[in-house]
């Protein structure tokens, strides 16, 4: 289906042209080659690198592409209508940029900037522990001062893009409990000590690989602190704010995708001599998802204007967090319903879809975590 968007400039416009034509060449044709085989695609992400879709939404003075979050987001759409891994690479890739990009000094940003922007390094976010997700703010990987290094030590778990990234930005323990004692640290991948463990075998986005990493007294160089110490929480906190808008848009290109399949099928496939799309049973089903993507695309693009305007826009990214993955869940569901059996198998892609939604709705914070978040801001002056 097309979608009528309403884009700043020509230049968006191309933009998203670009993508589309991009992710009809290299996406679509390869999607479940490697999501059955579980391989992760690192030269189609080289590939976006060198298209300039990996450092979008940063500066142009470090090679970034110097657009507005909300295009960011509308291409991370598309991106996720073709392979829903892929778009999460490019969002999750993003997201660990987001430290060194927005609490970075001029030095470090000068220095590392570059490559993670052109592609040339990937990076993973590390702030979720096997026993604390949702309340990160108790984690306990440490990073003792020692000389001219910290000295990390701890176990972080779920990390996407663990053993295929170049560098890891840490979450980890410099002082007391509680937020307050927690700091930001970036790593090469190649330090010695950093070990990710074996892969998770995940239910979807199966080319994406995510695994506990060991943190053997891994040494980084002090240098590497972002921001001051004792930030770090208020840093992961910012990042995820960027990236649940990210998640969100993912969400959106998802569920299209599973619409578009399921209005394709219903509009051919007869039953009692009718196509099934002419049941209003069906017709009603596909009607409410098409509303319900609308309404998710809406919230998203309306939180991303906010942030690109320059004002406070959590809870919104938290509500478009909340409403588009919930949306994508219910959508794909119901695509798999219109498909009846054929729905259920391999042959057709909705089955997957369904799988990849799932995990929209717990990671970068559980969908109970936006409505707690939501909830606390509604009793705030
Ligand atoms: C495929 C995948 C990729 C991931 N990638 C990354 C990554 O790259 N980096 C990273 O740091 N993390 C990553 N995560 C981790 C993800 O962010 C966590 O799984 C998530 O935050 C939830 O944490 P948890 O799994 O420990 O669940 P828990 O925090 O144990 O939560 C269990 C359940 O309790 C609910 N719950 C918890 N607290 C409350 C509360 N106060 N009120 C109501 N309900 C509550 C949760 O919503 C959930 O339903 C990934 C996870 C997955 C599955």
């Amino acid at each position: 289906m097309t979608i009528e968007r309403i884009l700043p400039n020509d230049e968006s416009a191309a933009l998203l042209e670009l993508t589309t034509d991009l992710a009809d060449r290299e996406l679509a044709p390869r999607v479940n080659d490697f999501e059955t085989r579980g391989e992760f695609p690192r030269d189609i992400i080289r590939t976006l690198g060198r298209s300039g879709l990996l450092g979008l939404p940063y500066s142009e003075e470090y090679g970034g592409g110097g657009q507005p979050y909300e295009i960011y987001l509308q291409v991370l759409e598309v991106l996720a209508s073709r392979w829903a891994a892929v778009a999460e690479a490019v969002s999750v890739h993003t997201l660990a940029i987001y430290p060194l990009a927005t609490f970075g000094s001029d030095e470090q940003r000068a220095a590392l900037l570059p490559d993670m922007l052109g592609g040339e390094l990937l990076g993973a976010y590390c702030l979720s522990e096997p026993q604390g997700g949702s309340d990160a703010a108790a984690l306990t990987t440490k990073a003792i001062a020692v000389g001219d290094d910290y000295v990390i030590s701890g176990t972080k778990a779920w990390i996407t893009h663990a053993g295929v990234a170049d560098f890891y930005n840490i979450f980890a323990r410099t002082g007391g409990p509680g937020p307050d004692g927690i700091s930001c640290l970036l790593a090469d991948a190649a330090t010695p000590g950093i070990n990710p463990l074996a892969r998770e075998r995940t239910m979807g986005l199966r080319s994406s690989p995510v695994a506990q990493i060991a943190f053997d007294d891994a040494r980084v160089p002090a240098d590497r602190l972002i921001g001051e110490a004792g930030t770090g929480f208020r840093i992961a906190m910012s990042a995820l704010d960027s990236g649940r808008l990210g998640i969100a848009a993912c969400a959106v290109g998802l569920a299209q995708a599973a619409l578009d399949y399921a209005v394709d099928y219903a509009a051919e496939r007869e039953q009692f001599g009718k196509p099934i799309v002419s049941f209003q049973g069906i017709g009603f089903m596909l009607a409410d998802a098409a509303t319900q993507i609308s309404a998710a695309r809406a919230l998203t693009l309306s939180a991303a204007r906010l942030r690109d305007a320059g004002r406070p826009y959590s809870i919104e990214a938290a509500k478009a967090k909340l409403f588009a993955t919930d949306t994508a869940m219910k959508v794909t569901t119901d695509a798999v319903q219109v498909l009846g059996g054929y729905g259920y198998v391999a042959d057709h892609p909705v089955e997957r879809y369904m799988r990849e939604a799932k995990v929209l709705q717990i990671v970068e914070g559980t969908n109970q975590i936006q409505r707690l978040v939501i909830a606390r801001s509604l009793t705030k002056s």
